[in-house]
């Protein structure tokens, strides 16, 4: 694997993501919501943070970018269509540009909803996607932007990639997502497994994420939505469910 993917937790339950590429020895942080944990734990490993990526405009996603910036004067790689809510951003991207990181490229995913420009990162040669709010392990993100429709052309989108693609969320919502799942498909017996390994999992304390497109495949009541009707239902219901 060329790349070193680790998990900061920060706030209540977001992931940062900080990624190393070993042969150039690049650094890069996935939606740095804040900035001192970030710069401790690069600092630890001796690595030097020369780019961000950020996924959509959200706070928790770029609360960190103005201070990691200034302390290691790092690029900042955003979606064009939220450039004038990310100020910090140096580097404008849309659906289908190549983000370099070292000798590895990223393709941008356009996956609006969420947010109205939200993209995610999805490095084919490494199986492996930073999806921000939009994906989750038997999630998806709200829909404060954009339409049922459009997260259902998302979902059509990011199950397409190969099955076995590591699919990096920015919140451990698991255990909860996993709840209103069981409701809205009492009979998927794949989910119902799932959740025994995800509650044995938080109950020991360790982090549910990554996830891989076969599992939410599976599991998953957006991704499995038969129409944007469907979502939409799920959606609602889910923004109501207390479990
Ligand atoms: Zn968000």
């Amino acid at each position: 694997m060329a790349l070193e993917i680790i998990r900061i937790p920060v706030l209540s339950d977001n992931y940062v993501w900080l990624v190393h590429e070993a042969a150039s020895g690049e650094t890069m942080v996935v939606d740095p919501a804040v900035a001192a944990p970030v710069l401790e734990e690069a600092n630890r490993r001796g690595w030097k943070i020369s780019q961000i990526w950020n996924t959509h405009w959200h706070p928790d996603h770029t609360g960190g970018n103005a201070e990691i910036k200034a302390a290691t004067g790092c690029t900042i790689t955003g979606p064009a269509a939220e450039f004038e809510r990310i100020p910090t951003l140096d580097i404008q991207v849309a659906e289908g540009d190549a983000v370099p990181l070292g000798g590895l490229d990223a393709e941008v995913i356009a996956v609006p909803a969420h947010t109205a420009g939200h993209i995610a990162y999805h490095f084919a040669s490494e199986g492996v996607a930073f999806v921000g709010d939009t994906l989750f392990a038997m999630g998806c993100g709200r829909l404060f932007e954009g339409t049922a429709a459009q997260m259902f052309s998302n979902m059509r989108k990011l199950e397409a990639l190969p099955g076995d693609t590591r699919v990096y969320c920015a919140h451990e919502y698991t255990q909860s997502n996993g709840r209103y799942a069981l409701v809205a498909e009492p009979d998927n017996a794949a989910l119902a497994a799932r959740m025994i390994d995800v509650d044995a999992m938080r109950a020991r304390g360790e982090p549910t994420v990554p996830t891989t497109i076969a599992l939410e495949r599976a599991t998953n009541p957006f991704m499995r939505a038969n129409s944007a009707a469907q979502l939409a239902e799920r959606r609602t219901a889910k923004d109501g469910f207390r479990g």
